[in-house]
C-alpha cells in the first residue's frame, strides 16, 4: 500500500468516526429543515439555515442567488466538491410524520436529507487532516428552471476553488435500502422541450374543405413522433419524446381551429442524437404541416445535458463504499434529468444514489410522491456516499494507482 493510500485509508477511519458523533444533530437538522420546505427560487431561508449550522467551522459565500459556497481542508490546491439541492416541491405532504410539512409545499425528493448529510459530513471533516479542500455547494433550483448548477458553474466556482470533481447523492426507492449506486458512463438523459406552433386557416366542422384544419395536422404530427425517433437514433442508445401538451380549439364542437400547439420533452444519451432528433423532428413538422395545408414551427427550449457518470470515480467510490461497509446496487440508469449534469459537463464528476425505504408503505412512493419519506438512516448512508466520492477523487487527483482487485476485505483497512 502506498503511503497515500494509507493516509487515505486513515483518514477514512477518523472521518467515520467523526461522522458517528456529527448524526444526531443532523438527524434532528434534517426533521427541521423537512417542516420548513422552500420552493425553487426562494431557498434563502434554507440556506440560511445550514450556513448557520456550519457557522462555527465554516464560512460561506452566497452564490447563485439563494445559494452559497464553503470550504475546509486546504484553502488552496485542487478541491472536491460535494452538493446539496436546497429546493422542495409544491407537493401537499400525506406522510402524517410529526415533522410534516404544511402549507402546499414538501420536500418530497429528498433533498432535505442531502442537506444534513452534507452538515454532517462537513461538520465531521473540520476535525480532520485533509489531502484536498472540501468544497460544499447549497444549490438553489435543482427542481425548475433557470438551473441553479448552471448558474453556480457560470458564476466560475469550478475555477475560483479549482474544483477537480464534484460529488452528488441522491436517495431513491428503486436502490436496495443501505446499498449506494454508482456506475459509470450514461446516468440520465439530456431534457430539451420541443414547442410545436401549427397555423392554418379555421372554419366551420360541417365545412372542413373551406378550412385548413389545425387538428388534422397537430394529430399526425403528435402521433408521427416516436416514429421519428425509431427512424433517427439507434435503438442502442436511449431516446425518447412524450408529448406533454396537444392543445387545439376553445371547445366548440364545430369550430375548426386555426391554431395549435404541442409541448413535448425530448430525451437523449448523447449530444450528436440531441442535435440530429431535433432537426428531424422539425422536418417531421414542417412537412406534415405542409401536407394538410397549414405551416409549423419548431422551437426548442434546451434543458440540462445527459449526466454522464466519470468511469474512474464509480469504480473507485464503489471501492470506498466495500470499506466502509456499504453494499453497491446496479447503477440507476434512467432517462430522468438532473442539473447536477452541468457539474460533469465542467469536470469529471460522480452521481450516486443511495437505497431509501418509506416506512410501511407498499408499494413504496416514488421520488416527489406526497407520501415519499425516507428513514433517519437515509442520513448517514447519504453522508457515507458523499465520503466515500470524496475519497475516489482524492485517490484520482493525487495520483494514486488504482487499486481495483485488491483481495483485502471490506472494513479490514480501517
Ligand atoms: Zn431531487
Amino acid at each position: 500500500m502506498t503511503p497515500t493510500l494509507t493516509r487515505l485509508t486513515d483518514l477514512a477511519a477518523r472521518w467515520n468516526l467523526a461522522l458517528e458523533r456529527e448524526l444526531p444533530a443532523a438527524r434532528r437538522l434534517r426533521r427541521e429543515l423537512h417542516a420548513a420546505p422552500c420552493l425553487s427560487g426562494q431557498e434563502h431561508p434554507a440556506r440560511e439555515r445550514l450556513v448557520g449550522a456550519l457557522s462555527d467551522l465554516i464560512s460561506f459565500d452566497r452564490l447563485a442567488d439563494a445559494g452559497a459556497v464553503g470550504r475546509t481542508g486546504p484553502a488552496d490546491g485542487p478541491s472536491v466538491a460535494i452538493r446539496a439541492e436546497l429546493d422542495a416541491l409544491p407537493v401537499t405532504e400525506l406522510t402524517g410524520a410529526s415533522f410534516a410539512a404544511s402549507g402546499g409545499v414538501m420536500h418530497a425528493c429528498g433533498h432535505d436529507v442531502h442537506q444534513a448529510a452534507l452538515v454532517a459530513l462537513l461538520r465531521a471533516a473540520t476535525r480532520l487532516d485533509l489531502p484536498l479542500g472540501l468544497v460544499g455547494l447549497l444549490q438553489p433550483r435543482e427542481e425548475s428552471y433557470p438551473s441553479g448548477a448552471l448558474e453556480m458553474v457560470q458564476a466560475g466556482v469550478i475555477a475560483e476553488q479549482e474544483i477537480a470533481h464534484v460529488i452528488g447523492a441522491h436517495v431513491h426507492p428503486g436502490v436496495p435500502r443501505g446499498a449506494v449506486a454508482s456506475g459509470g458512463g450514461f446516468i440520465n438523459a439530456a431534457a430539451d422541450e420541443i414547442e410545436i406552433r401549427i397555423s392554418g386557416r379555421g372554419g366551420h366542422g360541417a365545412y372542413p374543405h373551406d378550412a385548413s384544419d389545425a387538428v388534422a395536422a397537430i394529430s399526425h404530427i403528435a402521433i408521427g413522433l416516436p416514429e421519428v425517433v425509431r427512424r433517427t437514433v439507434s435503438p442502442l442508445r436511449p431516446a425518447l419524446i412524450s408529448v406533454g401538451t396537444l392543445a387545439a380549439g376553445e371547445g366548440a364542437a364545430n369550430v375548426l381551429p386555426a391554431e395549435a400547439r404541442i409541448l413535448a420533452t425530448m430525451r437523449t444519451t448523447d449530444p450528436a442524437d440531441r442535435a440530429t432528433l431535433f432537426d428531424a423532428v422539425r422536418e417531421m413538422a414542417e412537412r406534415t404541416a405542409q401536407a394538410y395545408g397549414t405551416t409549423a414551427t419548431t422551437t426548442r427550449i434546451e434543458g440540462e445535458p445527459a449526466l454522464i457518470n466519470d468511469p474512474t470515480l464509480a469504480s473507485g467510490a464503489d471501492d470506498w463504499l466495500a470499506r466502509l461497509g456499504v453494499d453497491g446496487a446496479e447503477p440507476m440508469r434512467s432517462l430522468g434529468a438532473d442539473d447536477f449534469s452541468y457539474f460533469c459537463d465542467a469536470v469529471p464528476s460522480l452521481m450516486l444514489f443511495v437505497g431509501v425505504e418509506t416506512a410501511g408503505e407498499h408499494p413504496q412512493p416514488a421520488l416527489h410522491h406526497p407520501r415519499f419519506l425516507p428513514g433517519e438512516d437515509a442520513v448517514d448512508l447519504v453522508a457515507r456516499a458523499l465520503m466515500a466520492g470524496y475519497l475516489a477523487a482524492a485517490e484520482r487527483v493525487l495520483g494514486i494507482e488504482h487499486h481495483r482487485g485488491d483481495s483485502s476485505e471490506p472494513g479490514e483497512d480501517a
